[in-house]
């Protein structure tokens, strides 16, 4: 099948202390950073994970990178199921499931070269070939497929040497040499130049069509999700909220929340999209819930114009939506008429 990394039920509990409070009531505090969550990646498409600030999204690619385990869920590669650390199925996932963080500066060694940091990556996962003819064709092919050309200008620099757009690149290539069959983006243009983000974002595309790689593409933009991912994932508050084919999830959004993350956004597009009178206005100035406490039923439901009585007892389950592919939306206002993509959840906090 097409399925390369399937995560269900994901859930990411961080244990904080709150000081004299916990002493007192010897209560143990969570931060609820990701509850529940379902994320399908396949080959050759890119997902986008929407969300604000705070909503769990770089939760989420960690848990899927193995860098910390994981409270609950299940994670699949090639549905062979990923439980232990060490073990041989984790280690072949770690391999092909490749991370490429927000800051690339931050992520490469500032006293080694391009060389280094490629040759490291290489090695490590075995792709390095015989002898140093071999090594040098595989380090000019990475340089290549990120656009670093000639390789020789790149190869011997510093990181403080390149650009920052130059950076990514190599911090791609060197996801790349690991031969991985899924890239974990975390905002991987966020801190770039706007005049260089595009052809960062090009060329993630272009080697999703060429090498058939499988991408989570995280971001605040929910514009640049409809046109650079295939389906659109939106996460508020830990939750995973709608979706769907990034068109129809940006074009006719269901969720309420999904409607105010475009019409918050800055291009007079995207007004377009909802309309004005569908706009719900934000009651609540805009601020994201506290994740010790998460507000109990749908976790929208403070700032949401639409809340009924059930919203803040019950946590809606997915609703299919009959427009678009795979179209869902986690919200009460489509019980009567849309029927329960799963089974009915439980209500939790
Ligand atoms: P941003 O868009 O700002 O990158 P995000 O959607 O990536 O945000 P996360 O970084 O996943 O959000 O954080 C989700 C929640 O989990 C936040 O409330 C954050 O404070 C909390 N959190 C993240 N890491 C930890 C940690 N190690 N310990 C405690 N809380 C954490
Ligand atoms: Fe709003 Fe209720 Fe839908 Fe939540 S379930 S988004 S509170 S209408
Ligand atoms: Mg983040």
């Amino acid at each position: 099948s097409d399925v390369v990394l399937e995560a269900k039920g994901l859930t990411k509990h961080f244990a904080v202390r709150r000081g004299l409070r916990d002493l007192l009531t010897r209560e143990k505090s969570a931060v609820h950073a990701v509850d529940d969550v379902t994320v399908t990646l396949r080959r050759g498409r890119v997902t986008a994970l929407v969300g604000e600030s705070g909503s769990g999204k770089s939760t989420v690619a960690r848990l899927l990178a193995q860098l910390y385990p994981r409270t609950a869920g299940d994670i699949r590669l090639h549905g062979e199921s990923v439980e232990v650390k060490g073990g041989r199925p984790f280690r072949r996932y770690v391999r092909k499931v490749q991370m490429i963080f927000q800051d690339p500066f931050a992520s490469l060694n500032p006293v080694h070269t391009v060389r280094y940091h490629l040759t490291r990556a290489l090695k490590i996962h075995g792709n390095a070939g015989k002898g140093s003819a071999e090594l040098e064709k595989a380090l000019q092919t990475l340089l290549e497929r990120v656009q670093l050309v000639p390789a020789e200008r790149y190869i011997d620099k510093f990181p403080h040497e390149l650009s920052g757009g130059q950076r990514q690149r190599v911090a791609i290539a060197r996801a790349l040499g690991a031969n991985p069959e899924a890239l974990l983006a975390d905002e991987p243009v966020s801190m770039l130049d706007v005049s260089i983000r595009l052809g960062v974002l090009n060329l993630l595309r272009d080697l999703k069509d060429r090498l058939d790689l499988a991408i989570l593409y995280i971001t605040h933009d929910i514009a640049s999700a409809r046109y650079f991912a295939d389906e659109t994932l939106v996460m508020y508050a830990g939750r995973m909220v709608e979706g769907g084919d990034s068109e129809t999830v940006t074009q006719r959004p269901a969720h309420p929340y999904t409607r105010l993350l475009i019409e918050s956004a800055p291009d007079p597009d995207r007004m377009a999209a909802v309309g004005p009178d569908e706009v719900p206005q934000d009651k609540a100035g805009g601020e994201p819930p506290s994740l010790i406490k998460p507000p109990s039923g749908c976790r929208f439901h403070p700032r949401c114009v639409h809340a009924m009585p059930k919203c803040s007892t019950e946590l809606p389950p997915r609703f299919e939506l009959p427009d678009g592919e795979d179209h869902w939306a986690a919200c009460w206002l489509y019980e009567i008429t849309h029927k329960p993509a799963e089974p009915k959840q439980e209500a939790t906090r």
